[in-house]
């Protein structure tokens, strides 16, 4: 069977890192989260992660270059040749048209990019009780997926943080700068027979059945 290679695209707060932790766990598949390989270099102080906390404080995007440097390196890595989740990017054209070029290149393609639909009011509400353990960012909800034990991760145990850019006014500016530039991805996908639709406002394991049966679809449709 063909590689998988997809893209989440959706609002902050829309559900795809949930929805790509049961997608990884389903196809094994390396999950890349942008997001997450940034508060890592956070973490660890790199000149990346310096370069990119004044960005990420002020809900705005890390510039296109450094961000398309850091995924296409990793996407030459060992475990993504055969498939890969992103998530998170592309967020702007020019990192769109980055990754289009060096798949081109490597004569592979995508399979689909799946864009969870949900509503401003509906991210804010997500966003504002939204809670990650510091030890592995396992992610939570105060009211939609509380923790067994409050404030203390399921699986590891570690302490639930909200992130400092999961603040209201930060949240503002996330979805004004996903509104103007990462929106239009959406077009340019859907010009390109790319783009599959999913109601993001459902539960998460009714999001995940719908996203499966869609890639069984398309996945037969690839074998005939
Ligand atoms: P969310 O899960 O709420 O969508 P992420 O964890 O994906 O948020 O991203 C957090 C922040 O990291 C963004 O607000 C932005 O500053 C930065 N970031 C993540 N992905 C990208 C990207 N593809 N391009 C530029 N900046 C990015
Ligand atoms: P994103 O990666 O798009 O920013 P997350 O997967 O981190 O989104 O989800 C944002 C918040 O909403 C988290 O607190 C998560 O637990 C919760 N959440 C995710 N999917 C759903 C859903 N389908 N219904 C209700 N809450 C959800």
């Amino acid at each position: 069977m063909s590689e998988l290679n997809l893209i989440l695209l959706g609002p902050p707060g829309a559900g795809k890192g949930t929805q790509a932790a049961l997608l990884t766990a389903d196809f094994g598949l390396p999950h890349i989260a942008t997001g997450d390989i940034l508060r890592a270099a956070r973490e660890e102080q790199t000149d990346l992660g310096l370069l990119a906390k004044k960005y990420m404080d002020a809900g705005e995007l890390v510039p296109d270059e450094v961000v398309i440097g850091v995924i296409l390196e990793r996407l030459g890595s060992d475990d993504a040749r055969d498939g890969f989740l992103l998530d998170g990017f592309p967020r702007t054209i020019d990192q769109a048209d980055a990754l289009g070029a060096r798949l081109e290149e490597g004569e592979r393609r995508l399979t689909a990019t799946l864009l969870l639909d949900a509503s401003d009011d509906v991210v804010v509400q997500r966003i504002s009780g939204r809670r990650v353990c510091r030890k592995e960012g396992h992610v939570y909800h105060l009211d939609f997926d509380p923790p067994k034990n409050e404030g203390h991760c399921d699986i590891d145990g570690s302490e639930l943080d909200q992130r400092d850019d999961d603040r209201e006014d930060t949240v503002r500016n996330r979805l004004a700068v996903y509104h103007a530039q990462t929106e239009p991805l959406i077009s340019y996908y859907d010009e390109r027979g790319l783009l599959r639709r999913f109601d993001g406002t459902r539960p998460p394991a009714d999001v995940h059945d719908h996203i499966r049966a869609t890639l069984a679809t398309l996945r037969l449709e690839e074998d005939l």
